[in-house]
């Protein structure tokens, strides 16, 4: 695995993939998915550059962020119980995946415990995959402003993960709809929202062409993942 290469292939693509839809490069911002991988790989990610590591399960992150360079920026990209709110509201600068009103409720008691502001996205299951978590659209549209009232949470945007498929061109309208329900978000609450996280290693490209603010990049940059849990997480709930 060529780490310096593979860093410099991925940003080659978001640059032209910006370009073709006429965006600046700089409005689209990587976070390396660091799922899976030891500590001695977010340090190499760290020495070239990268400051924004994404994790998907806060067991592992709580076991593996003491472990490495102390100057990165930590996001929740995976599924959230409200049993480890308390943590991730300790570990991390933004979370990916608020996807119910339940968990909302719960950050925004953590965030006010930890005296904190939490900037969060919020998950969207726009393909209707009954296997992906994430808010319903029309969920999400009736429950918007509910989430925007508590103090504590400061909505940033919508987040989705696609299908995955071979031909990432086959998964653009969902990428378009994520788009599109942002703004009817905006009209909702009378305000911008800056962010939309969608893309990873197999569809960003196609993800910035239809504005995603955030890719999320994990096996493109890094190889790929062990099958087992690693060790110092637990086998258990998160
Ligand atoms: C694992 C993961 C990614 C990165 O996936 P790759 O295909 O390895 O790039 C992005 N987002 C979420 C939510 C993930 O769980």
């Amino acid at each position: 695995m060529d780490l310096a290469a593979n860093l410099a292939t991925i940003q080659a693509k978001i640059r032209a993939a910006a370009e073709r839809a006429g965006r600046d490069p700089a409005e689209v911002t990587l976070v390396a998915v660091t799922k899976g991988q030891p500590p001695e790989v977010v340090a190499a990610a760290a020495a070239l550059g990268l400051r924004i590591f994404g994790e998907n399960r806060v067991q592992e992150a709580k076991a593996k962020i003491p472990l490495c360079p102390s100057s990165l920026r930590w996001h929740m990209i995976g599924h959230l119980q409200t049993n480890k709110c308390r943590d991730a509201v300790e570990l991390f600068e933004m979370i990916h995946s608020v996807d119910s009103l339940r968990l909302a409720l719960e950050l925004n008691k953590r965030a006010e415990q930890a005296a904190r502001r939490m900037p969060i996205l919020i998950e969207v299951n726009v393909s209707g995959e009954s296997t992906k978590f994430g808010y319903k659209p029309e969920v999400l549209l009736r429950e918007l402003k509910e989430i925007n009232a508590l103090p504590r949470l400061e909505i940033q945007g919508l987040m989705t993960m696609a299908p995955w498929t071979p031909e990432p061109e086959k998964v653009r309208p969902v990428f378009k709809k994520l788009r599109e329900l942002k703004s009817e978000c905006e009209q909702l609450l009378g305000a911008p929202l800056p962010h939309l996280s969608m893309g990873m290693s197999n569809d960003f490209e196609v993800a910035i062409e239809e504005g995603a603010t955030i890719v999320r990049i994990g096996t493109a940059l890094f190889g790929p993942r062990a099958v087992s849990k690693p060790a110092g997480t637990q086998a258990s709930t998160d």
